[in-house]
Order: structure tokens, then sequence, then C-alpha cells
């Protein structure tokens, strides 16, 4: 399990193993102390219940995905049939992009997903799914707490 744990002050995302999490973390971008709360169970991976960055406990779950990996799969595809376009053979031109679209698919289907804090953003990964999908309204009223907690507003 792995916490990629987010500095209220500057936004930046502090990976923090969650079973050896030290108390408190100093984020590496603008040096601040971050006190870190982990609960046991959070420890054990047994579920999200607690962010150990804000205490907060709602929680939404995303796919992990990276646009770059996907991207490129599409690029490279285009590429391809680019050049098979090119030597006026369109059926393998047109099958091969095709093909990518379709391997961007499963990529897609096969990505785990993540557990996020409405509040600070720190992201929880590995862990059971247990928190529902993101809601927007949640998001607004959750995040406005937050920032005028820490400050920001
Ligand atoms: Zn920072
Ligand atoms: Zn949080």
């Amino acid at each position: 399990m792995q916490i990629l744990a987010r500095c209220p002050a500057c936004d930046a995302g502090l990976p923090v193993p969650a079973r050896d999490a030290e108390s408190a973390i100093r984020c590496g971008r603008c040096g601040r102390d971050i006190p870190l709360n982990v609960s046991d169970t959070l420890r054990e991976g047994g579920a999200v219940d607690r962010c150990p960055v804000c205490q907060g406990s709602d929680f939404y779950r995303r796919k992990d995905f990276d646009p770059k990996v996907g991207l490129s799969v599409v690029i490279i595809g285009a590429v391809i049939s680019a050049g098979f376009y090119w030597f006026g053979r369109d059926l393998l031109a047109y099958s091969i992009l095709g093909g990518a679209a379709l391997i961007d698919l499963v990529v897609y289907g096969r990505l785990k997903d993540l557990t996020v804090c409405y509040r600070c953003h720190t992201e929880f990964r590995g862990y059971p799914r247990t928190a529902a999908a993101f809601d927007l309204h949640v998001a607004d009223a959750l995040e406005q707490e937050y920032e005028r907690k820490i400050g920001r507003r």
C-alpha cells in the first residue's frame, strides 16, 4: 500500500509507505512539516478510513490512469498506419489504427482503482474498493471547508 500525501501548502505529492509511515514528513518542495496521523486500519491495508493528512473521512475512487501512456499508444498506432497509408494499403492502415484504439481500451480496463481524499487530494493505492465514485457537489463543499481550515481562502 502506498500513500501519496498532498502538501497543504504547495500541493506537491509526497509518497509515504503506509506500513512504516512516520508521524510527520517534510515537503521536499516547500519545506513545510506535515504531521501524519496514519490509522491502524490504513497501516495494515484494511481500508481507507481516515486521511492521515487532513483527518477527513470522505473519499472517492477513480482509475489510476496515466494519460501519457494511453496517448503514446494512439500516437504510435497513428504513425504506423500513416506509413502504410502512404504505400496505398488503406485497409491495413485502418486496422492498425483500430488496433491501437483497442489496446487503449484494454489498458484502461485493466487499470487499478485509486482512492482519493476529497479534501486534500491525498491518494491511496493498493486498498480495497470501498469509496464511491466522484461526486462534484461533495467535492465542492469539502474542498472549500478544507481550504478555509488551512487558511487558503
Ligand atoms: Zn509543500
Ligand atoms: Zn485528506
